[in-house]
């Protein structure tokens, strides 16, 4: 998917963390090997530190990015009726 912040649109990938959250992903800092991976398997690539560039660091418009992906992260915890009462 591509980040949807004005003037951005820098093709993002969804990582996971050892924390098991999803981290927006330069999709230019992932190696072949995990594009190959990513084709093989129907499944979401662990963020490597010091290797993967999360997205936040360099969105062009991060506070932009930020909402966005706030939402985002709402609407799929809604549909699976989580509810986040602590915030
Ligand atoms: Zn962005």
């Amino acid at each position: 998917m591509r980040c949807r912040a004005k003037n951005c649109g820098t093709e993002i990938i969804f990582t996971l963390t050892k924390n098991n959250k999803q981290m927006p992903t330069d999709a230019t800092s992932l190696t072949e090997e995990d594009f190959k991976w990513l084709a093989n398997n129907n499944g979401i690539l662990s963020f490597r530190y010091g290797e993967h560039t999360s997205h936040y660091g360099t969105c062009r418009n991060p506070e932009e990015f930020r909402k966005n992906y706030d939402n985002l992260s709402k609407q799929k915890s809604a549909k699976r009726g989580i509810t986040d009462s602590n915030k």
